[in-house]
């Protein structure tokens, strides 16, 4: 079962896929997360999309969709911050008839563009266990050190307000259209990303009929 998470950068998709990934074992493929982990290990597929990461633009859609038909396993999936462009979302349902799938649910996380300015400006990521956190909405207990595992919190490279900006305008013109072909097939859930974690993880398990 393939689940698509879609919403601004900052709108919460990469905490929900975590808890969700964690209480029901779906498979977590971050496409944020493959890139900057390709990046700081210098492979091939980095060195192409690094200029575009550290940008705040999107990588070309050849290099995501490679990516993704490596990644990609049977069963319980979510797919988290793809597809950004409507060539992806039509690579991707190519992609799975092959396989005899389909994307079963996409979710959108909808949130406003000062409130994920906001977060973005401010999130820190444990670079032991990728828990996430915010200087002000949700600080770690002890400074610059995760809760859950003691690890040392960083801020991302493309973490700064100018980026932010830069980044939420590019989610508009390029991934809000995938928004509406989803809203077409009937497969589109969208949730309010302003609300807390805790109430977002429940609405989104009720409406994927648990675990
Ligand atoms: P994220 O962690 O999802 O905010 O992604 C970080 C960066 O990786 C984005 O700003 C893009 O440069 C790149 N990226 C991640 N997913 C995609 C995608 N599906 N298509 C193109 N670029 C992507």
């Amino acid at each position: 079962m393939i689940v698509v998470f879609l919403g601004p950068p900052g709108s919460g998709k990469g905490t929900q896929a975590k808890l969700l990934a964690k209480e029901c074992g779906y498979l977590h493929i971050s496409t944020g997360d493959i890139l900057r982990k390709a990046l700081e290990q210098e492979t091939p597929i980095g060195q192409k999309a690094k200029k575009f990461v550290l940008n705040g633009e999107l990588v070309p859609d050849e290099i995501m969709l490679d990516l993704i038909e490596e990644a990609l396993r049977p069963g319980k999936v979510i797919i988290d911050g793809f597809p950004r462009t409507i060539n992806q979302a039509i690579g991707l349902e190519n992609m799975l008839s092959k396989r005899n799938e389909d994307v079963f649910k996409a979710v959108f996380f909808d949130i406003s563009a000062e409130k994920v300015v906001k977060r973005m400006s401010g999130r820190l990521i444990c670079e032991n266990c990728g828990a996430i956190y915010h200087e002000e909405y949700r600080p770690s207990k002890t400074e610059g050190i995760c809760d859950v595992c003691g690890g040392k919190l960083y801020k991302r490279a493309d973490d700064n307000q100018e980026l932010a900006i830069k980044r939420y305008k590019v989610y508009q013109e390029e991934t809000f259209p995938v928004v509406e072909f989803y809203k077409k097939s009937e497969k589109l859930l969208t949730l309010d990303a302003s609300k807390d974690a805790n109430s977002l993880h429940n609405e989104l398990k009720r409406a994927l009929d648990g675990c």
